[in-house]
């Protein structure tokens, strides 16, 4: 089955793609390239000190929200939130200062939904996004873009970061459904540059060390992504670009299970990922996915 297979390597593309990018966050391509000459290889360590195939916030914070939207049957802000509060209060390896203040903020008010700000234009939200594009796949456009909006908001209330997300879950749902590469380039990519040109990737310079910016996530990811044709070179592009690149490669990794399905999965990488987080990952893309 062409859906489940590709739902399981796009959750899995997640986790890998966020242990790979851990090691090199925050490096430059240049330090990158002095260190390992290509990083290329799930071997940890990192500014956070990972083992070997762990992963950090990018992986944890959507399987809080997976299991959150398993629980309510659906995606509910305050239940998100809820979960994001514990997620916070369990220690995280991770956290990033936009989910952090705005968390705080929703343990004070109660209320779920961010106040609107062009400042909170970060990557967190659209990290996490995987479990809302599984279950509202099958979904009216309109209805997956609102589901989108509201496990945003808990924590990153833009209109880019809104933007960015609605694109990536409509792109995963094309690519489960057996879309092309091409069809997500026409379909999505352009269409979000055309309504929000900061996102241009094409004829502009190679994007390096992007930061948390999801302007520069993105046009990392949609380099990376859109020149490659396979899993493993697409991710190994999009880390050794350094800068936020456990969030990039999460991001990439999840377009690229979507996009290329399990077969395309390289075995080493699969093999040193934690091996509770696999289970986590494939049981819940099976578990978010609407029956039938
Ligand atoms: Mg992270």
């Amino acid at each position: 089955m062409i859906t489940t297979d590709r739902a399981i390597a796009a959750y899995l593309g997640l986790a890998i793609g966020d242990a790979l990018g851990a090691t090199v966050e925050f490096m430059t391509p240049r330090e990158i390239a002095a260190q390992y000459r290509v990083h290329d290889t799930l071997r940890g360590g990192g500014w956070l000190h990972l083992k070997p195939g762990q992963v950090t916030d990018d992986t944890t914070m959507s399987l809080a929200l997976g299991n959150a939207i398993l629980a309510q049957g659906r995606v509910d802000a305050l239940a998100a939130a809820q979960a994001f509060d514990a997620w916070m209060r369990a220690k995280p390896v991770d956290i990033g200062n936009t989910v952090r203040r705005n968390l705080l903020r929703f343990r004070r008010t109660g209320d779920p939904e961010a106040p609107y700000s062009d400042h909170d234009a970060g990557n967190g939200a659209a990290m996490r996004v995987l479990p809302v594009a599984l279950a509202t796949f099958g979904q009216a456009e309109e209805t997956v873009r609102a589901a989108c909006r509201v496990q945003a908001h808990v924590t990153h209330h833009s209109a880019l970061s809104d933007a960015a997300c609605e694109c990536l879950a409509l792109m995963v749902q094309d690519a489960l459904r057996g879309a092309g590469k091409n069809h997500l380039l026409h379909q999505h990519a352009h269409p979000l540059v055309a309504r929000h040109p900061e996102f241009g990737f094409r004829a502009v310079r190679q994007i390096g060390n992007p930061s948390g910016y999801i302007v520069d996530t993105i046009q990392a990811v949609f380099q990376s992504f859109f020149d490659t044709d396979d899993f493993r070179t697409c991710l190994i592009d999009v880390v050794n670009r350094g800068g936020d690149a456990d969030t990039t490669g999460a991001i990439a990794g999840m377009l690229a299970g979507a996009l290329y399905g399990m077969v395309e999965m390289p075995a080493a990488w699969l093999k040193t990922l934690d091996e509770d987080i696999r289970r986590s990952c494939e049981t819940q893309a099976l578990a978010l996915l609407p029956a039938g």
